[in-house]
């Protein structure tokens, strides 16, 4: 990696920490390789990045149904969908000296460890699944889902019993996903346990390329809507031999990370397989209805499956920006509006001045209630004014609002923007339509 790349993640890490957007896992007990915590900004970004996810793409369209199905399910789904098998497999070689492990098809020469230069061992296959025992005795075998798609297929029949529904429509759920990576790296990009938003779409089998095409724009305008660069995002047509066991075709979705380009998000044509290997599993009729054509099916399937996490590190190293204001030179998260986990803060110019802060306060107070949507207000009395707005430039407030002696005369504040630096003044009144 360039050295100015690895200085970036170094950088991003080090602020993720240092301002409470991610901690290691377990950092205390030195951690646990492949987990993270998410702090109190970090938890607000996943938050808002979910919530747009969820209401662009279940709420605000009328051929959706959302779910939040078990992370434990019956170990027969994980046989019929072929995870268990070969299928969700990574080929794994360890070297003979230090006995560090390796994914295969991620190292350029398979013969040399690259950590000591000893001898790699034999390739062999690994599966990602974390296999776990359910039950008082254990007696039941179980695994932690490695993907949240199989809820949404065993509920198939759930959804269409209680709805309904007609073709085309989906299932869309959000939610925890394990695998045991080999070897989990680039701090939040591969981990051990991560979270998925996924929709399965059901199609007649006919009609999977106007799907396919519908969710390839559908992505991108996802990714507009969080504030990621399509100029920093790159399809990948996914060629034969190197798609994942279900797929007829897959479009991975690149991002350039720090550390390289690489998966972001993808989009696969599942075709029948899931519901049909379960169909054939369970004994159960997956088959759909078509009423108007009097003709049952087993639909097939188009899936874009978004990795919050990857979203979470996309959004922070396209926003991380360096630049001089004022003389100074400072930092700051360019974060769009609708992932910012605090929208705006507010100032008393002075803390000392109780007429100051008591007028600050209610404003803030009052944005604070205005509406559910300007929930995240921050308040900051700390520190001259120029290191309250680097603190905030650094956790990417789009604006700051400072409370003035003029305020007490005419009810205007001074409102800063992140980006420019530049201040004007409005009114009280129109704080909350300025900010939203
Ligand atoms: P990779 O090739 O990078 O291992 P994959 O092709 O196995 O990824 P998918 O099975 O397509 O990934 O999973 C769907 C999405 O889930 C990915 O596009 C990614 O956003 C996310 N994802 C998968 N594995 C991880 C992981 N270990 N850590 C974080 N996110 C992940």
């Amino acid at each position: 990696m360039p050295k100015e790349k690895d200085d970036l993640m170094e950088k991003i890490v080090s602020l993720c920490k240092r301002r409470g957007f991610v901690y290691q896992g377990s950092e205390i007990y030195g951690g646990l390789a492949g987990t993270y915590d998410y702090g109190p900004y970090g938890v607000e970004l996943k938050n808002n990045i979910e919530d747009l996810w969820w209401r662009m793409f279940v709420r605000e369209r009328r051929d959706m149904y959302g779910l939040d199905a078990a992370i434990l399910m019956n170990e027969k789904i994980w046989e019929a969908s072929g995870h268990t098998g070969a299928g969700f497999a990574d080929p794994i070689v360890e070297c003979e000296k230090c006995h560090h492990r390796f994914r295969a098809d991620h190292l350029e020469n398979k013969k040399k460890c690259p950590d000591c230069g000893g001898a790699l061992g034999e390739e062999r296959q690994f599966n990602l699944m974390f296999e776990t025992k359910v039950g008082a005795e254990g007696a039941q075998k179980s695994y932690l889902r490695p993907e949240t798609a199989q809820g949404m297929f065993v509920n198939f029949k759930n959804i269409i019993d209680s709805f309904h529904p007609r073709l085309p429509f989906g299932i869309a759920q959000i939610g925890k996903a394990f695998r045991n990576e080999i070897a989990p790296r680039d701090f939040i990009f591969r981990v051990r346990e991560l979270e998925q938003m996924e929709v399965e779409y059901f199609v007649r089998p006919e009609a999977w390329e106007k799907s396919f095409e519908e969710w390839r724009s559908e992505v991108y305008r996802y990714t507009d809507a969080i504030g990621i660069p399509r100029s920093q995002i790159h399809e990948l047509e996914v060629p034969d031999g190197e798609r994942a066991h279900y797929s007829k075709r897959t479009i991975d979705f690149e991002f350039d990370f720090p550390f390289g380009r690489k998966e972001l998000y993808g989009l696969a044509y599942r075709t029948d397989f899931d519901l049909s290997s379960h169909a054939n599993a369970s004994g159960q009729d997956l088959s759909y209805l078509d009423e108007e054509k009097k003709e049952r099916l087993v639909p097939h399937v188009v899936e874009p499956s978004f990795g919050v996490d990857r979203t979470v590190l996309a959004i922070l190293s396209s926003a991380y920006t360096e630049d001089e204001l004022g003389g100074e030179p400072r930092t700051y998260l360019k974060f769009n509006k609708s992932v910012a986990p605090i929208k705006a803060a507010v100032f008393p110019l002075l803390k000392n001045k109780p007429e100051l802060v008591k007028k600050a306060r209610k404003v803030y107070e009052s944005l604070k209630a205005d509406s559910s949507k300007l929930k995240a207000i921050a308040w900051d009395d700390n520190g001259n004014i120029g290191k309250r707005y680097r603190r905030q430039d650094e956790i990417g407030t789009p604006a700051c609002i400072t409370i003035d002696f003029q305020t007490l005369e005419d009810d205007t504040v001074t409102l800063r923007n992140r980006d420019t630096g530049e201040q004007e003044r409005v009114s009280v009144d129109s704080l909350a339509s300025r900010i939203a």
